[in-house]
């Protein structure tokens, strides 16, 4: 494991000891990420996708490291689907404290803002932002009951830098960023807290499509120049759902390396 995985994960021991998570998009990626590092830090995870396969693998290996983590069928595009993996996920670990929307889609990818089709726009809209919208409102009464519900969503830092050729992704990730702010003085009256993290360009499965020059762009670009993977992100993520983070909410925190800062 990297040094980076290792710190993030002895960093949150004991701080998400019996936490009840749910996470979206949890079979590969960043997800996975999540996933693993809240379950080696005593955290309960029921995680969701639509990748069955990949899912199930990982829950099982973890299952069988002695992890409470269990995996759920889950598409975002589906608002059906989405009702019943919360009310399921709460049944399985008697309620969420915390909700982590990781899962999004970015079919826009290399593509001319005219080149785009109305059914990927709308795709993209569906999963990304209508997704994440139903998926907290799904979530909001178990995260009440909680008494510490937290939700953290993941943006992008396309969103700040105005990447081209992505467009329906990057207005996807602005809106979950604004809906972040919205849903912080919405939630806040339960206390819960809202925030996201804007991940730059991270070495995974997902990205290995992406040009070779925005990555170069990306690595000439950032303060610490080497490139960002996933560990990277995973420490800012569960930092938010700790006890520490109680009074932090509405915010967005790129974690990027410093290629964009706000
Ligand atoms: P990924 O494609 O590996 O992960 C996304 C996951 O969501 C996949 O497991 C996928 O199967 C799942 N998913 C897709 N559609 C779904 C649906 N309809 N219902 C349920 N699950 C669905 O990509 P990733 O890079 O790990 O991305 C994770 C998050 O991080 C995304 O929100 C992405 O936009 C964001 N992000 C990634 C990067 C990067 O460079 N990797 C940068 C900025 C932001």
């Amino acid at each position: 494991m990297r040094e980076s995985a290792v710190s993030a994960q002895s960093a949150m021991q004991g701080a998400l000891a019996g936490r009840r998570v749910i996470v979206t998009g949890g079979a590969r990626g960043l997800g996975a990420d999540f996933v693993t590092t809240l379950a080696a830090a005593g955290a309960r995870v029921v995680f969701g996708d639509v990748l069955h396969e990949a899912g199930e693998a990982l829950a099982q290996s973890l299952a069988a490291q002695g992890h409470d983590v269990a995996f759920a069928a889950l598409d975002l595009a589906q608002p059906d689907s989405i009702a019943a993996f919360v009310e399921h996920a709460a049944q399985r670990m008697g309620g969420i404290d915390a909700l982590i929307n990781n899962a999004a889609i970015t079919n826009s990818g290399g593509k001319f803002a005219h080149e785009i089709s109305v059914p990927t726009w709308d795709a993209v809209m569906d999963v990304n932002v209508r997704g994440t919208w139903l998926m907290c409102t799904a979530a909001q009464r178990f995260l009440a009951d909680s008494g510490r519900g937290a939700i953290v969503n993941i943006a992008s830092d396309t969103a700040l830098w105005g990447a081209p050729k992505l467009l329906a992704y990057v207005a996807s990730k602005g809106a979950v960023i604004a809906m972040t702010h919205s849903l912080a003085r919405e939630f806040g009256a339960q206390g819960i807290t809202v925030n996201a993290i804007a991940p730059g360009l991270t070495e995974v499965e997902a990205t290995a499509y992406v040009p070779a020059e925005r990555h170069a762009f990306y690595l000439d670009g950032r303060a610490l120049q080497r490139a960002q993977v996933p560990e990277d992100v995973t420490g800012p993520v569960l930092f938010l759902l700790t006890d520490a983070a109680r009074f932090v909410t509405g915010q967005l925190l790129p974690v990027n390396g410093g290629f964009v800062m706000n």
